[in-house]
Protein backbone atom coordinates (compact mmCIF):
# COMPACT_ATOMS: atom_id res chain seq x y z
CA UNK A 1 0.00 0.00 0.00
CA UNK A 2 1.54 3.23 -0.89
CA UNK A 3 -1.48 5.34 0.25
CA UNK A 4 -3.00 4.71 3.86
CA UNK A 5 -5.92 7.10 6.08
CA UNK A 6 -4.54 9.16 8.33
CA UNK A 7 -6.37 11.85 10.68
CA UNK A 8 -4.20 14.95 9.97
CA UNK A 9 -3.77 18.34 11.98
CA UNK A 10 -3.65 21.59 10.36
CA UNK A 11 -2.84 24.64 11.72
CA UNK A 12 -5.37 27.23 10.10
CA UNK A 13 -5.53 31.04 11.35
CA UNK A 14 -4.40 30.05 14.65
CA UNK A 15 -6.16 27.35 14.90
CA UNK A 16 -6.06 23.08 15.25
CA UNK A 17 -8.05 21.66 12.27
CA UNK A 18 -8.49 17.59 12.20
CA UNK A 19 -9.29 16.01 8.58
CA UNK A 20 -9.38 12.55 7.55
CA UNK A 21 -7.07 11.94 4.54
CA UNK A 22 -5.25 9.78 1.96
CA UNK A 23 -1.52 10.33 3.11
CA UNK A 24 1.52 8.55 0.95
CA UNK A 25 3.70 6.19 2.77
CA UNK A 26 6.44 8.27 1.23
CA UNK A 27 5.23 10.63 4.45
CA UNK A 28 6.06 8.98 7.16
CA UNK A 29 9.16 9.90 9.08
CA UNK A 30 12.39 8.06 9.28
CA UNK A 31 12.53 4.91 10.91
CA UNK A 32 13.57 1.66 11.22
CA UNK A 33 10.10 -0.43 11.76
CA UNK A 34 7.20 0.17 9.74
CA UNK A 35 4.30 -0.90 11.04
CA UNK A 36 0.62 -1.77 10.38
CA UNK A 37 -1.71 -0.43 12.76
CA UNK A 38 -4.66 -1.56 14.08
CA UNK A 39 -5.63 -0.27 17.07
CA UNK A 40 -4.78 3.14 18.63
CA UNK A 41 -6.38 4.83 21.70
CA UNK A 42 -7.94 8.24 23.19
CA UNK A 43 -5.85 9.25 25.77
CA UNK A 44 -6.36 12.34 27.91
CA UNK A 45 -3.24 13.98 26.26
CA UNK A 46 -4.35 12.75 22.51
CA UNK A 47 -7.25 15.35 23.51
CA UNK A 48 -4.72 17.96 24.52
CA UNK A 49 -3.11 17.42 21.03
CA UNK A 50 -6.40 17.21 18.99
CA UNK A 51 -7.68 20.47 20.66
CA UNK A 52 -4.42 22.32 20.10
CA UNK A 53 -3.96 22.61 23.79
CA UNK A 54 -0.37 22.47 25.87
CA UNK A 55 1.84 23.26 22.97
CA UNK A 56 2.88 19.64 22.93
CA UNK A 57 2.94 19.70 18.51
CA UNK A 58 5.59 21.82 17.11
CA UNK A 59 4.89 21.56 13.31
CA UNK A 60 1.56 20.91 11.52
CA UNK A 61 0.43 19.08 9.18
CA UNK A 62 0.68 16.61 12.17
CA UNK A 63 -0.63 12.95 12.87
CA UNK A 64 -1.65 12.48 16.45
CA UNK A 65 -2.23 9.25 18.00
CA UNK A 66 0.16 8.29 20.94
CA UNK A 67 0.23 4.63 21.38
CA UNK A 68 -0.93 2.17 18.41
CA UNK A 69 -0.69 -1.94 18.34
CA UNK A 70 -0.31 -3.30 15.07
CA UNK A 71 1.96 -5.97 12.79
CA UNK A 72 5.29 -5.08 11.44
CA UNK A 73 5.72 -4.32 7.84
CA UNK A 74 8.92 -4.34 6.97
CA UNK A 75 12.07 -3.44 9.36
CA UNK A 76 15.93 -3.13 9.12
CA UNK A 77 16.11 -3.85 12.54
CA UNK A 78 17.26 -7.52 13.97
CA UNK A 79 14.62 -6.98 16.71
CA UNK A 80 11.87 -7.26 14.65
CA UNK A 81 10.59 -9.51 11.67
CA UNK A 82 7.62 -8.48 9.31
CA UNK A 83 4.73 -10.12 11.43
CA UNK A 84 5.87 -9.81 14.87
CA UNK A 85 3.02 -8.04 16.91
CA UNK A 86 4.09 -4.92 18.31
CA UNK A 87 3.17 -2.26 20.84
CA UNK A 88 4.13 1.68 21.10
CA UNK A 89 3.23 3.92 23.47
CA UNK A 90 5.61 7.17 24.33
CA UNK A 91 8.52 8.34 23.19
CA UNK A 92 6.38 11.19 22.36
CA UNK A 93 5.53 9.59 19.07
CA UNK A 94 1.90 11.43 18.24
CA UNK A 95 3.90 14.74 19.92
CA UNK A 96 6.88 15.33 18.09
CA UNK A 97 6.82 12.52 15.58
CA UNK A 98 3.74 11.31 13.74
CA UNK A 99 1.71 8.81 15.54
CA UNK A 100 -0.90 6.02 15.73
CA UNK A 101 -3.64 7.98 14.20
CA UNK A 102 -3.13 6.23 10.60
CA UNK A 103 -2.94 2.59 9.42
CA UNK A 104 0.41 3.46 9.01
CA UNK A 105 3.51 4.26 11.41
CA UNK A 106 7.61 4.20 11.21
CA UNK A 107 8.91 4.35 14.21
CA UNK A 108 13.08 3.31 15.82
CA UNK A 109 12.94 -0.37 16.71
CA UNK A 110 14.05 1.09 20.51
CA UNK A 111 10.58 1.96 20.63
CA UNK A 112 8.68 -0.36 20.60
CA UNK A 113 7.39 -3.20 22.51
CA UNK A 114 7.07 -7.27 21.98
CA UNK A 115 3.43 -7.37 22.43
CA UNK A 116 2.87 -10.04 24.86
CA UNK A 117 1.48 -13.52 23.95
CA UNK A 118 -2.69 -13.83 25.23
CA UNK A 119 -2.94 -10.18 24.67
CA UNK A 120 -4.92 -9.20 21.28
CA UNK A 121 -4.03 -5.82 19.93
CA UNK A 122 -7.65 -4.87 20.80
CA UNK A 123 -6.80 -5.59 24.21
CA UNK A 124 -3.60 -3.62 24.31
CA UNK A 125 -4.85 -0.77 23.33
CA UNK A 126 -7.55 -0.98 25.22
CA UNK A 127 -5.11 -0.84 28.27
CA UNK A 128 -3.04 1.81 26.02
CA UNK A 129 -1.01 4.43 27.76
CA UNK A 130 -3.07 5.01 30.24
CA UNK A 131 -2.94 1.05 31.41
CA UNK A 132 0.47 1.23 31.06
CA UNK A 133 1.08 4.37 33.16
CA UNK A 134 -1.42 2.40 36.13
CA UNK A 135 0.77 -0.57 35.89
CA UNK A 136 3.67 2.01 36.27
CA UNK A 137 2.21 3.14 39.44
CA UNK A 138 1.25 -0.58 40.72
CA UNK A 139 5.06 -1.26 40.40
CA UNK A 140 6.52 1.82 41.99
CA UNK A 141 4.07 1.22 45.20
CA UNK A 142 5.32 -2.14 45.39
CA UNK A 143 9.07 -1.29 44.96
CA UNK A 144 8.11 0.64 47.75
CA UNK A 145 7.16 -1.99 49.92
CA UNK A 146 3.77 -1.62 49.73
CA UNK A 147 1.20 -4.78 50.58
CA UNK A 148 -2.36 -5.23 50.80
CA UNK A 149 -2.12 -6.38 54.23
CA UNK A 150 -0.68 -2.43 54.91
CA UNK A 151 -4.25 -1.34 54.26
CA UNK A 152 -6.25 0.08 51.61
CA UNK A 153 -5.22 2.31 47.97
CA UNK A 154 -7.12 5.26 47.01
CA UNK A 155 -7.43 5.75 43.31
CA UNK A 156 -8.70 9.00 42.12
CA UNK A 157 -9.91 9.84 38.74
CA UNK A 158 -11.02 6.10 39.02
CA UNK A 159 -13.87 6.40 36.20
CA UNK A 160 -10.88 7.43 34.12
CA UNK A 161 -8.39 5.40 32.01
CA UNK A 162 -5.41 5.64 34.49
CA UNK A 163 -8.05 5.21 37.36
CA UNK A 164 -10.54 2.24 35.88
CA UNK A 165 -7.54 0.64 35.05
CA UNK A 166 -5.36 0.63 38.15
CA UNK A 167 -9.08 -0.47 40.31
CA UNK A 168 -8.94 -3.64 38.42
CA UNK A 169 -4.96 -4.51 38.43
CA UNK A 170 -5.02 -3.68 42.68
CA UNK A 171 -8.24 -5.47 43.06
CA UNK A 172 -6.78 -8.54 41.55
CA UNK A 173 -4.01 -7.71 43.29
CA UNK A 174 -6.24 -8.57 46.91
CA UNK A 175 -6.20 -4.79 47.41
CA UNK A 176 -8.94 -3.39 48.97
CA UNK A 177 -9.48 0.03 46.93
CA UNK A 178 -11.15 2.94 47.23
CA UNK A 179 -12.22 4.75 44.07
CA UNK A 180 -12.92 8.20 44.14
CA UNK A 181 -14.87 9.73 41.46
CA UNK A 182 -16.74 12.97 40.59
CA UNK A 183 -19.33 10.70 38.88
CA UNK A 184 -21.23 8.47 41.56
CA UNK A 185 -23.45 7.31 39.09
CA UNK A 186 -20.60 4.96 38.30
CA UNK A 187 -20.33 3.63 41.30
CA UNK A 188 -21.84 0.24 39.91
CA UNK A 189 -19.28 0.09 37.33
CA UNK A 190 -16.16 1.20 39.58
CA UNK A 191 -17.79 -1.69 42.48
CA UNK A 192 -18.01 -4.71 39.28
CA UNK A 193 -13.93 -3.41 38.45
CA UNK A 194 -13.47 -4.19 42.02
CA UNK A 195 -13.23 -1.41 44.06
CA UNK A 196 -14.30 -2.00 47.70
CA UNK A 197 -15.73 1.60 48.30
CA UNK A 198 -16.53 4.40 46.39
CA UNK A 199 -16.30 8.47 47.50
CA UNK A 200 -17.37 11.81 45.58
CA UNK A 201 -13.97 13.27 44.77
CA UNK A 202 -15.73 16.22 46.37
CA UNK A 203 -14.22 14.46 49.62
CA UNK A 204 -10.85 15.45 48.39
CA UNK A 205 -11.10 18.57 46.51
CA UNK A 206 -11.19 21.44 48.91
CA UNK A 207 -8.21 22.67 50.73
CA UNK A 208 -6.12 20.03 52.41
CA UNK A 209 -5.06 20.18 55.98
CA UNK A 210 -1.48 19.51 56.34
CA UNK A 211 -2.30 16.42 57.90
CA UNK A 212 -5.29 14.65 57.91
CA UNK A 213 -6.79 11.39 59.69
CA UNK A 214 -5.08 8.33 58.33
CA UNK A 215 -7.26 6.17 55.81
CA UNK A 216 -5.32 4.47 52.70
CA UNK A 217 -1.92 2.75 52.82
CA UNK A 218 -1.00 3.63 49.44
CA UNK A 219 -2.57 5.93 46.29
CA UNK A 220 -2.54 5.98 42.89
CA UNK A 221 -3.79 9.62 41.60
CA UNK A 222 -4.20 10.97 38.35
CA UNK A 223 -5.67 14.20 39.19
CA UNK A 224 -3.36 16.38 40.99
CA UNK A 225 -3.54 19.40 42.26
CA UNK A 226 -5.09 19.64 45.97
CA UNK A 227 -6.62 16.31 45.19
CA UNK A 228 -3.02 14.76 45.18
CA UNK A 229 -2.43 16.90 48.88
CA UNK A 230 -5.46 15.84 49.88
CA UNK A 231 -4.43 12.15 49.45
CA UNK A 232 -0.87 12.88 50.87
CA UNK A 233 -2.37 14.48 53.89
CA UNK A 234 -5.29 11.11 54.93
CA UNK A 235 -1.49 8.43 53.81
CA UNK A 236 -0.74 6.11 57.07
CA UNK A 237 2.31 6.56 58.18
CA UNK A 238 5.25 5.00 56.11
CA UNK A 239 2.36 4.99 52.99
CA UNK A 240 3.48 6.16 49.53
CA UNK A 241 1.02 7.55 46.80
CA UNK A 242 2.06 7.47 43.21
CA UNK A 243 1.47 10.62 41.23
CA UNK A 244 0.38 10.12 37.48
CA UNK A 245 -1.72 13.02 35.91
CA UNK A 246 -3.31 16.62 36.23
CA UNK A 247 -6.24 15.76 35.33
CA UNK A 248 -7.13 18.68 38.32
CA UNK A 249 -4.38 20.52 37.45
CA UNK A 250 -0.58 21.03 37.93
CA UNK A 251 0.13 22.69 41.06
CA UNK A 252 0.86 20.80 44.34
CA UNK A 253 -0.20 23.70 46.88
CA UNK A 254 0.97 21.01 49.61
CA UNK A 255 2.42 21.17 52.91
CA UNK A 256 5.90 18.74 53.98
CA UNK A 257 4.00 17.26 56.85
CA UNK A 258 2.93 14.34 55.46
CA UNK A 259 6.52 13.74 54.27
CA UNK A 260 8.35 14.82 57.53
CA UNK A 261 6.07 13.48 60.21
CA UNK A 262 4.61 10.18 58.76
CA UNK A 263 7.38 9.52 56.46
CA UNK A 264 4.92 9.52 53.44
CA UNK A 265 6.58 9.04 50.00
CA UNK A 266 5.45 10.91 47.06
CA UNK A 267 6.80 8.61 43.75
CA UNK A 268 6.57 10.21 40.35
CA UNK A 269 5.27 8.27 37.57
CA UNK A 270 6.44 8.99 33.92
CA UNK A 271 5.25 6.53 30.68
CA UNK A 272 6.56 8.41 27.92
CA UNK A 273 10.72 8.61 28.56
CA UNK A 274 10.17 5.24 31.09
CA UNK A 275 13.29 2.71 29.92
CA UNK A 276 12.60 -0.54 27.88
CA UNK A 277 13.10 -2.98 30.48
CA UNK A 278 10.53 -1.78 33.17
CA UNK A 279 8.41 -1.44 30.16
CA UNK A 280 8.47 -4.93 29.08
CA UNK A 281 8.00 -6.08 32.85
CA UNK A 282 5.17 -3.36 32.86
CA UNK A 283 3.36 -5.27 29.42
CA UNK A 284 3.99 -8.34 30.67
CA UNK A 285 2.07 -8.01 34.13
CA UNK A 286 -0.71 -6.67 32.75
CA UNK A 287 -1.08 -9.75 30.34
CA UNK A 288 -0.84 -11.67 33.86
CA UNK A 289 -2.62 -8.99 36.21
CA UNK A 290 -5.65 -7.50 34.68
CA UNK A 291 -8.47 -9.65 33.90
CA UNK A 292 -10.04 -9.93 30.50
CA UNK A 293 -13.61 -9.29 31.15
CA UNK A 294 -12.96 -6.14 33.09
CA UNK A 295 -11.12 -5.19 30.55
CA UNK A 296 -14.06 -5.33 28.13
CA UNK A 297 -15.43 -3.88 30.73
CA UNK A 298 -13.88 -1.09 30.70
CA UNK A 299 -13.58 -0.30 26.76
CA UNK A 300 -15.25 1.64 24.45
CA UNK A 301 -14.68 1.10 20.43
CA UNK A 302 -14.63 4.10 18.29
CA UNK A 303 -13.42 4.47 14.30
CA UNK A 304 -11.10 6.87 13.20
CA UNK A 305 -13.86 9.40 12.41
CA UNK A 306 -15.41 9.54 15.90
CA UNK A 307 -11.70 10.84 17.27
CA UNK A 308 -12.81 14.36 16.51
CA UNK A 309 -15.92 14.23 18.68
CA UNK A 310 -14.25 12.63 21.38
CA UNK A 311 -11.26 14.24 22.03
CA UNK A 312 -13.13 17.43 23.84
CA UNK A 313 -14.81 14.80 25.74
CA UNK A 314 -11.93 12.90 27.09
CA UNK A 315 -10.84 16.65 28.20
CA UNK A 316 -14.38 17.62 29.90
CA UNK A 317 -13.95 13.96 32.01
CA UNK A 318 -16.82 12.87 30.04
CA UNK A 319 -15.06 9.17 28.71
CA UNK A 320 -15.49 6.55 30.88
CA UNK A 321 -12.65 4.17 30.99
CA UNK A 322 -10.63 3.77 27.70
CA UNK A 323 -11.46 3.99 24.29
CA UNK A 324 -9.96 2.11 21.50
CA UNK A 325 -9.46 3.65 17.77
CA UNK A 326 -10.35 0.93 15.45
CA UNK A 327 -7.60 2.00 12.78
CA UNK A 328 -7.78 -0.79 10.33
P1 LIG B 1 -9.20 10.41 31.63
O1 LIG B 1 -9.82 11.67 31.18
O2 LIG B 1 -9.66 9.12 31.09
O3 LIG B 1 -9.34 10.32 33.24
C1 LIG B 1 -9.16 11.43 34.06
C2 LIG B 1 -10.19 11.37 35.18
O4 LIG B 1 -9.86 12.36 36.15
C3 LIG B 1 -11.61 11.70 34.74
O5 LIG B 1 -12.27 10.61 34.18
C4 LIG B 1 -12.22 12.13 36.05
O6 LIG B 1 -12.52 10.96 36.79
C5 LIG B 1 -11.06 12.85 36.74
N1 LIG B 1 -11.11 14.30 36.55
C6 LIG B 1 -11.21 14.98 35.38
N2 LIG B 1 -11.21 16.30 35.59
C7 LIG B 1 -11.12 16.46 36.93
C8 LIG B 1 -11.09 17.60 37.79
N3 LIG B 1 -11.17 18.84 37.30
N4 LIG B 1 -10.97 17.39 39.11
C9 LIG B 1 -10.91 16.15 39.62
N5 LIG B 1 -10.95 15.04 38.86
C10 LIG B 1 -11.05 15.19 37.54
O7 LIG B 1 -7.64 10.57 31.41
P2 LIG B 1 -6.48 9.46 31.50
O8 LIG B 1 -6.87 8.43 32.48
O9 LIG B 1 -6.07 9.08 30.13
O10 LIG B 1 -5.31 10.33 32.11
C11 LIG B 1 -5.42 10.78 33.47
C12 LIG B 1 -4.29 11.75 33.77
O11 LIG B 1 -3.05 11.05 33.74
C13 LIG B 1 -4.16 12.89 32.77
O12 LIG B 1 -3.81 14.06 33.46
C14 LIG B 1 -3.02 12.44 31.88
O13 LIG B 1 -2.35 13.52 31.28
C15 LIG B 1 -2.15 11.70 32.87
N6 LIG B 1 -1.30 10.70 32.26
C16 LIG B 1 0.01 10.71 32.62
C17 LIG B 1 0.86 9.77 32.13
C18 LIG B 1 2.26 9.75 32.61
O14 LIG B 1 3.14 9.23 31.92
N7 LIG B 1 2.52 10.25 33.79
C19 LIG B 1 0.43 8.81 31.10
C20 LIG B 1 -1.01 8.81 30.88
C21 LIG B 1 -1.83 9.76 31.43
P3 LIG B 1 -13.88 10.83 37.65
O15 LIG B 1 -14.98 11.14 36.71
O16 LIG B 1 -13.85 9.41 38.12
O17 LIG B 1 -13.78 11.81 38.78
Amino acid sequence: MSNFRALVLHEEGGKVVPRLETVDEDRLPPGEVTVAVEYSTLNYKDGMILEGQGRLVRAYPHVPGVDFAGTVLASDSPEFRPGDPVILTGWRVGEVQWGGYAERARVPASFLVRRPDGLTARQAMAIGTAGFTAMLAVMALERHGLTPQRGPVVVTGAAGGVGSIAVAVLSKLGYSVIASTGRMSEAPYLKRLGAAEVIDRNELSGPAKPLAKERWAGGVDSVGSTTLVNVLSMTKYGGAVAACGLAGGMDLPASVAPFILRGVCLLGIDSVMCPIEPRKTAWDRLARDLDSEKLLEITTEIGLDAVIEFGPRILAGQVRGRTVVKIS
